[in-house]
């Protein structure tokens, strides 16, 4: 689902031109951009909205006003994280290339699968080992990006004062690297009938903890890493917990093993009045809650660019590799849209390519080209039927990407051992969701990893 091209793009000889570059976002996205934008030259300010780094990895227990995360007039919280959240990969393969993400002094969490305290303690590590503070101005919203006539970059961003005033600020900059995540607003599914439905409804976006649930009847919605986790911390305390789930159609409901109240259904076919649901399988249930497992929408609210770039059914677009609008190119850039993938390398071979096409090292191919790219990957799509909202999801091919915009760089591919150490992982999770970050039989590959780490500790 790749057009690739056979010999990297650097532009042999041709000096790194200097730009003046803001960065939206203080997460892992940003702070790798920011490192890698600087290592290249250019002039970087990063713009962050929160009062420190980290973004997804900083945990609140506090939710949103609008449980379902629908209200546009809501107080938005950023993270979507749950207290029990543990990482879904081993810390060797999550971890930036030339960083590992290994135990360092003072670490309180050493686990293979750590909590997300011990990512958030990462990427502060990241942060200061590589002076990237300095670069950041917290509690600064950006509200407006737009392309002047001369085709900079006007950015419009909101400063909280110390005294709890608001003031605006506008900076002119050549390009804008939009890191600002992508797991905040909510997607819900369509339930015929549930306006009529009693119950109480809400996204896996506002969940925290389990407490709530004691003693209730819940459906959660979707398969994802969230809904495994989410179902397993609630049975402790529910009454019946119900998965309903697109994939799965034959021979459900189905008891969960090692459960004796969690199900496995089909889709939900309706809600009514009475507080039942009934399931695509033919099985109905009495239920308190339903929680949406269902994802998340990509969302710049900030972006003023007359329609050049759209969101169309979680379709981020056109983008040339996920990351350039071909007619905006290379002064708007956006890291981190791609999902089932190693997102920290990800964004980090990603972030060398933004910062070597700002300075000139690497060149793209003309906007036609990119579009013409564009359109065919999405043709590619159509013909093997793979939906549009997965447009920016790497399935089978994510470390063809990988490589590739590591080509691009005149950097090493990625690490034989962390592809193998992803799928192997994969393997792990649906074999045993329960324990699989305990238990595991890819030793051989740990030992790969340490090897290679040692030039970096
Ligand atoms: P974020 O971390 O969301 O950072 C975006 C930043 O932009 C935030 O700090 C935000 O405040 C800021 N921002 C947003 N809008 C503005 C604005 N207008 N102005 C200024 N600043 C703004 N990945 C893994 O590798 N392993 C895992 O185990 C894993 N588990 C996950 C579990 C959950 C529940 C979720 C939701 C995600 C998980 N991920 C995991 C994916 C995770 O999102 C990425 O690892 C990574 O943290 C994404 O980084 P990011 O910088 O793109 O976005």
């Amino acid at each position: 689902m790749l057009a690739m091209p056979t010999t990297p793009s650097l532009s042999s000889g041709h000096p790194p031109t200097p730009r003046s570059v803001a960065v939206i976002g203080a997460g892992a996205a940003g702070l790798a951009a920011a490192r890698e934008l600087r290592r290249e030259g250019h002039g970087v300010v990063v713009l962050e909205r929160a009062a420190g780094i980290g973004g997804t990895w900083v945990y609140t227990p506090a939710v949103e006003s609008d449980p379902l995360g629908l209200d546009p007039e809501r107080h938005v919280i950023h993270s979507s994280l749950y207290s029990s959240l543990r990482t879904n990969l081993p810390r060797e393969s999550m971890g930036f290339l030339d960083y590992p993400f290994v135990s360092r002094q003072e670490c309180e969490d050493s686990r293979r699968f750590p909590g997300h305290r011990e990512v958030l303690r990462y990427l502060e590590d990241f942060a200061r080992d590589f002076d990237l503070y300095g670069m950041i101005r917290f509690e600064t919203e950006v509200v407006r990006v737009e392309m002047d006539g001369d085709g900079r970059w006007a950015v419009r961003s909101r400063k909280v004062d110390k005294n709890g005033g608001d003031y605006d600020e506008e900076e002119f900059y050549d390009g804008v690297v939009v890191c600002n995540g992508h797991y905040t607003e909510p997607r819900i599914s369509d339930i015929p009938g549930i306006d009529s439905w009693p119950g109480q409804q809400l996204h896996s976006h506002n969940y925290r903890v389990p407490d709530p649930f004691l003693d209730r009847v819940v459906v959660l919605i979707g398969s994802s890493a969230s809904a495994v986790d989410i179902s397993r911390d609630i049975a402790g305390v529910a009454k019946e917990v119900h998965v309903a789930n697109r994939s799965a159609t034959d021979g459900t409901p189905m008891k969960q093993p090692g459960f004796e109240n969690m199900w496995l259904h089909s889709m939900i076919e309706s809600a009514y009045e009475d507080g039942t649901l009934v399931f695509q399988d033919g099985s109905s249930v009495h239920v308190d809650i339903i929680m949406h497992c269902t994802g998340y929408k990509y969302h710049f609210p900030f972006l003023e660019i007359k329609g050049i770039v759209t969101v169309d059914d979680n379709c981020v677009g056109p983008l040339y590799k996920h990351i350039f609008p071909p007619n905006l190119a290379p002064g708007l850039s956006f890291i981190g849209l791609p999902w089932m993938a190693i997102l920290f390398p990800l964004c980090e071979l990603q972030s060398k390519w933004v910062a070597r096409v700002l300075s000139g090292r690497v060149a793209l191919p003309t906007q036609i080209e990119m579009m013409e790219d564009n359109k065919a990957f999405h043709l590619e799509m159509e013909v093997t039927g793979w939906p549009k909202r997965y447009t920016h999801n790497l399935g089978k091919n994510k470390f063809e990407y990988h490589d590739w915009l590591a080509t691009e760089c005149g950097y090493p591919v990625l690490e034989e051992w962390r592809k193998l150490m992803y799928f192997e992982c994969r393997k792990n999770r649906i074999a045993r969701p329960e324990s699989y970050r305990d238990e595991w039989n890819d030793d051989h590959l740990a030992a790969q990893a340490w090897e290679d780490f040692k030039k970096f500790l």
